[in-house]
């Protein structure tokens, strides 16, 4: 996964509002390049709704943000741009350096989807929440939601399954 490390400083970060600098999770977050308040937005909405968790967890594939193993569920919280959110406004491939961009971020996606396969041929209910999801307007709604998918058990790969078919599958060999 060490892929992401090198071009963390192109993200475009937020103010540090919503999360603990210092924390082993900003860490691990920053290390990622991933958005850390939007993963503590949802980490937080689950355990103020009682659910108990285990955050990053490396045995399994992805290293997902929220695992709860009551529930055999499974959440990633991604970023839009760095997962290729299929169709998102939030996803546009930066101006210069075209094409490494838009062969990583296809890369990326394609090893999204390779994991989650993995986890649900392990009996994993997968969710992923998408960073446009959780825009101030449509959080709650997303939460309250997501709440439901974990405890009800029903699966969502978020809103761009319908793309996944045009992606190949010749890249499997940097599984990481
Ligand atoms: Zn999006």
């Amino acid at each position: 996964m060490a892929d992401n490390d090198a071009v963390v400083k192109e993200t475009k970060t937020k103010p540090a509002s919503r999360y603990e600098r210092g924390t082993r999770s900003y860490t691990m977050s920053r290390i990622r390049g991933k958005d850390t308040s939007i993963e503590t937005l949802v980490r937080s909405y689950l355990f103020r709704r009682g659910l108990r968790f285990r955050k990053n967890d490396r045995r399994y594939p992805g290293h997902p943000d929220v695992v709860l193993p009551k529930y055999h569920a499974i959440v990633f919280v991604n970023g839009c741009f760095w997962h290729a959110h299929e169709g998102c406004p939030k996803r546009s491939i930066p101006k210069s350096n075209v094409e490494f961009w838009t062969a990583k971020l296809a890369r990326n996606r394609e090893r999204d989807a390779r994991q989650q396969a993995t986890l649900r041929d392990d009996g994993w209910n997968v969710i992923v929440v998408w960073e446009c999801e959780l825009g101030r307007a449509v959080r709650e709604e997303r939460l309250e939601r997501l709440y439901g998918q974990i405890v009800g058990g029903g699966a969502d790969v978020g809103t761009d399954a319908a793309g996944m078919d045009a992606v190949g599958t010749d890249a499997a060999g940097s599984a990481g």
